[in-house]
């Protein structure tokens, strides 16, 4: 348990797609191979259900090495809606950072854009009751950088002792997984929080 209590309930999730809604497959570009962490399909349906609009924001720098296109991303991104139960809709919308590192991006996180443009697009959101989850520290500061809370989930890149400080240092909350921020976030049984 990592004793972690939401004062309240979160209004908006931006999440991190590979290493957290589905497990991180190097430069995912079949749609034969989206798989989603376990849980995660309940977690999504708990957070709309709860009135929570969701965001996907992810670097997607493969296809600015060329290694694939967003003709492969998109059809990935049908796969995940599809299995994940959902319409294509309730993402309220879709941040992809197509480019490689090294060339310049406006929503490669840790770009706070995404985050920043969609706060402006709904008002009513309280940056403090919003949340950027992922496996990376790159999430974690997006979320950071943008004046939103970050939390840290387990099941991407190994959380090693630089992550470790980092999510300390910076109050960022560590699950075991997107079910159990969900389960932590919005009620409901099987509370696991990675320790
Ligand atoms: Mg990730």
């Amino acid at each position: 348990m990592n004793g972690f209590r939401f004062e309240k309930t979160p209004q908006a999730l931006f999440l991190d797609r590979d290493g957290t809604l589905i497990f991180d497959k190097d430069y995912l570009h079949d749609p034969e191979k989206v798989e989603l962490v376990a849980g995660t399909r309940e977690a999504v349906r708990r957070a709309l259900d709860a009135g929570c609009l969701l965001f996907l924001l992810t670097n997607q720098s493969g296809v600015g090495r060329g290694f694939f296109t967003m003709r492969d991303y998109e059809a990935c991104h049908r796969r995940l809606v599809e299995l994940l139960g959902i319409r294509a809709e309730d993402f309220a919308a879709c941040g992809v950072a197509p480019e490689a590192p090294d060339a310049p991006s406006r929503y490669r996180k840790p770009s706070p854009a995404f985050v920043l443009e969609q706060l402006a697009a709904f008002p009513r959101l309280d940056p403090a009751r919003c949340w950027m989850v992922g496996d990376r520290k790159s999430d974690w500061q997006t979320g950071l950088n943008a004046g939103i809370r970050s939390a840290a989930v387990a099941t991407g890149k190994p959380i090693d002792d630089d992550a470790r400080a980092f999510l300390r240092g910076n109050a960022v909350p560590l699950f075991e997984n997107f079910a159990a921020f969900a389960d932590a976030a919005f009620g409901g049984k099987n509370q696991t929080p990675a320790g």
